[in-house]
């Protein structure tokens, strides 16, 4: 549906409030800490797709709107074994992907790690998430969700698992649309090639193109709902990524400085609040799940 009521936007907000409290409650009962977000840095998500940097002259150097907070998660791991953040995220993407109803130019992830974990380990954390806030906004937001005519089931554990060569051998590249469309649940999609992915999550020593990473994707066409995985940890292998993808080691110096002096294994994801609150609230297009959207492209952003 689409938002047309100011008693429907209190609806949505109403249940993204409750999404993020109920978020905040869920891992901080599994142990992890919330630190705030970083806005600014020299070093941020390289990302494989197209998006236009946001720049900042920070005292004459470029710094740059963070994309995500990957490689400061992996950092603070040094300080906290699991943390969490609900960290604003500006990526400019291309105009054309607006009517997709999923992006926003500006947006907010709860993006999370843990110290020595691996990827079953932030897949089952994944769906004790995603089922702790789905039950918690049926329970304390129910009117709001007949506000919007929003049926919400609360999905059964384990979501099923896709290999990305199954999807992609029966839906073809890229799959996210079509794949969506037919499940019944959230379901998680694995082993991702190295050729679409980022440097930094983990290449699978056994399998090499193959990464120890994941998606889990929306049902009813909603798409993609959070990326994460195992990461890159060891120097002389985020040297080897670097050289195999093309990607001057120099742009990454100060992250790979820091690496130099230790940054733990770890495994975490972010997962898009905006696309939750869409998802959970059943709405059409994404600029309704929050406040002041800044949709790629429309200038009449606030
Ligand atoms: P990524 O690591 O790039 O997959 O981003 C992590 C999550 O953030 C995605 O799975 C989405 O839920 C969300 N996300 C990424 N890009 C956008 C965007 N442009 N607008 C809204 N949410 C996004
Ligand atoms: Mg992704």
């Amino acid at each position: 549906m689409r938002i047309t009521t100011d008693r429907e936007r209190v609806a949505v907000l109403t249940i993204k409030s409750e999404i993020v409290r109920s978020a905040g409650e869920f891992l901080r009962s599994e142990g992890f800490t919330e630190i705030l977000p970083v806005l600014l840095s020299p070093i941020t998500d390289p990302l494989r797709h197209e998006t236009y940097d946001g720049q900042v002259d920070f005292y004459g150097v470029a710094y740059q709107l963070m994309k995500s907070m990957i490689f400061h998660k992996q950092i603070a791991l040094r300080t906290l074994p699991r943390i969490f953040c609900f960290a604003p995220n500006v990526r400019m993407e291309p105009a054309e992907r607006a009517s997709a109803g999923r992006y926003l130019a500006e947006f907010v992830q709860l993006d999370l790690e843990m110290r020595d974990a691996c990827r079953d380990d932030v897949i089952a954390l994944g769906e004790g998430l995603v089922c702790a806030v789905f039950e918690s906004v049926l329970a304390c937001c129910s009117v709001e969700l007949a506000t919007l005519g929003r049926t919400l089931p609360v999905p059964a554990r384990p979501f099923v698992r896709h290999t990305f060569a199954d999807a992609a051998s029966e839906f073809g590249e890229p799959f996210d649309d079509a794949l969506s469309a037919t499940l019944d649940g959230p379901s998680w999609v694995i082993d991702f090639p190295r050729r679409i992915r980022e440097f930094y999550d983990r290449e699978d020593p056994e399998r090499p193109d193959v990464l120890l990473d994941m998606d889990l994707m929306y049902p009813e066409g909603f798409g993609e709902a959070l990326s994460g995985g195992e990461r890159e940890f060891e120097l002389d292998r985020i040297h080897s990524r670097l050289d195999r993808d093309g990607i001057p080691r120099a742009k990454f110096a100060r992250y790979l400085e820091e690496v130099g002096r230790g940054v733990p294994r770890s495994a975490g994801f972010g997962i898009g609040i905006e696309r939750l609150t869409r998802f959970i609230c059943g709405l059409d297009r994404i600029e309704d799940a929050r406040l002041f959207p800044k949709v790629p492209g429309d200038l009449r952003s606030l």
